[in-house]
């Protein structure tokens, strides 16, 4: 009588992902490599219409390592969203800069432009909007503010694989954006991050920053980390790269489905112009308990879901110092009623059947 619990998210290793880390494992050479140069160059043709791309060992390192690249620092100021994962914010920190955060749209979930542009003060040096979800930000505007300020833009494109707008890849529009290829997130390398770089200088800033700061052996320029990919990830996330737009296309069918069939709910909409990439899947319970709305699921229908992000950036323990007593009504709004239904290429037809059954069902009951 029970069903099979449907999981929110399901990283897919296939045969040949572990094949291609066989024959790295057996080459006896792991470390930064043939592989990792291999995959730069083929997820910049692939992603970011043939920008110059830098791995590094998690998305995470990605965006610390693009900000102090693009000379950010104590003193400085960079506009982000407070609805996000906390390594947006904690990047920006992590620099000795001082995160701000600005609000967002409900319909979209990303940066609200006239927000960044009531949070600009004279430290300002960029906005770093996030795709969330795979939606892509409200990147024309941002730009228009960032240039009318003299500001710099960057991406947190660590969902949004795939994602466009107006024809243009995610990833192709600020100084440096950042992928994540965490597994959960549309493509993996098992751990690691992709950055995008808009310029020469940049990237090269990037990968001295990976690398202790140096290009040639033991003639370091300046302070950096060892944030390098291993060939051993690379090879995985070659792989993943040729399985990606199916996988793309699957989550947007599967959204499509959800949208057609779900009643009762707030269904993501999608903003004209943009290509959403479904990272998640994300629908608002309105006037309805959403923590009780996510047990049903689970509980009655063994439908898995995520709330992403219940508690806002800018009231996290360790983010809150820098946003003392501020109120973004929006992101509190959408922390209370979002709810991230499973939209995975790995669903089946009966898998789809059931969420719907189960969030109408739920929905219906509650209202
Ligand atoms: C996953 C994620 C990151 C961090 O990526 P990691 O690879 O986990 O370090 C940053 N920002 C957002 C919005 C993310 O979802």
């Amino acid at each position: 009588m029970s069903k099979e619990f449907i999981p929110p998210a399901k990283p897919i290793i296939g045969d040949e992902e572990r094949a291609a880390v066989d024959e790295v494992l057996r080459s006896g050479m792991v470390a930064q490599g043939p592989q990792v140069a291999a995959f730069e160059k083929e997820f910049s043709g692939h992603m970011v219409s043939g920008r110059e791309c830098v791995a590094v060992n998690s998305g995470t390192s990605g965006l610390h390592l693009g900000l102090l690249a693009a000379g950010i620092g104590p003193g400085d100021e960079v506009i982000v969203p407070s609805f996000t994962f906390a390594a947006t914010g904690n990047s920006v920190a992590l620099t000795g800069a001082t995160p701000v955060f600005a609000d967002i749209e409900l319909d979209y979930f990303c940066l609200d432009p006239k927000s960044v542009e009531a949070a600009i003060t004279d430290k300002t040096k960029a906005i770093m909007p996030v795709h969330l979800y795979g939606h892509p930000a409200n990147m024309p505007a941002l730009k228009e503010i960032a240039d009318k300020h003299g500001l710099m833009l960057f991406e947190d494109a660590a969902q949004a694989h795939n994602a466009s707008l107006n024809g243009e890849k995610v990833g192709t529009f600020g100084t440096f954006a950042m992928f994540s290829l965490y597994p959960t997130k549309n493509m993996t390398s098992g751990e690691g991050g992709m950055v995008s770089c808009a310029d020469e200088e940049i990237a090269r800033r990037v990968r001295l920053l990976r690398n202790q700061g140096m290009e040639r052996q033991y003639a370091n320029e300046l302070v950096g980390l060892n944030n390098r990919m291993t060939d051993i990830h690379a090879s995985i996330g070659r792989v993943q790269l040729t399985k990606v737009d199916a996988w793309t296309e699957k989550r947007q069918s599967n959204a499509a489905f959800l949208n057609e069939n779900l009643e009762g709910v707030i269904v993501p909409p999608v903003a004209a112009g943009a290509v959403h990439v479904y990272h998640q899947y994300t629908i608002r319970v309105d006037g309805q308990d959403r923590d009780a709305f996510v047990t049903a699921l689970k509980d009655e229908y063994q439908v898995g879901s995520g709330v992403y992000y219940p508690i806002p950036n800018h009231r996290l323990e360790s983010l809150t110092h820098f946003a003392p007593g501020l109120d973004l009504p929006v992101t509190e709004e959408a922390a209370k009623s979002v709810i991230s239904l499973p939209v995975h290429p790995s669903l089946t037809d009966e898998h789809l059947d059931r969420i719907v059954e189960a969030v109408n069902a739920v929905a219906k009951a509650g209202a």
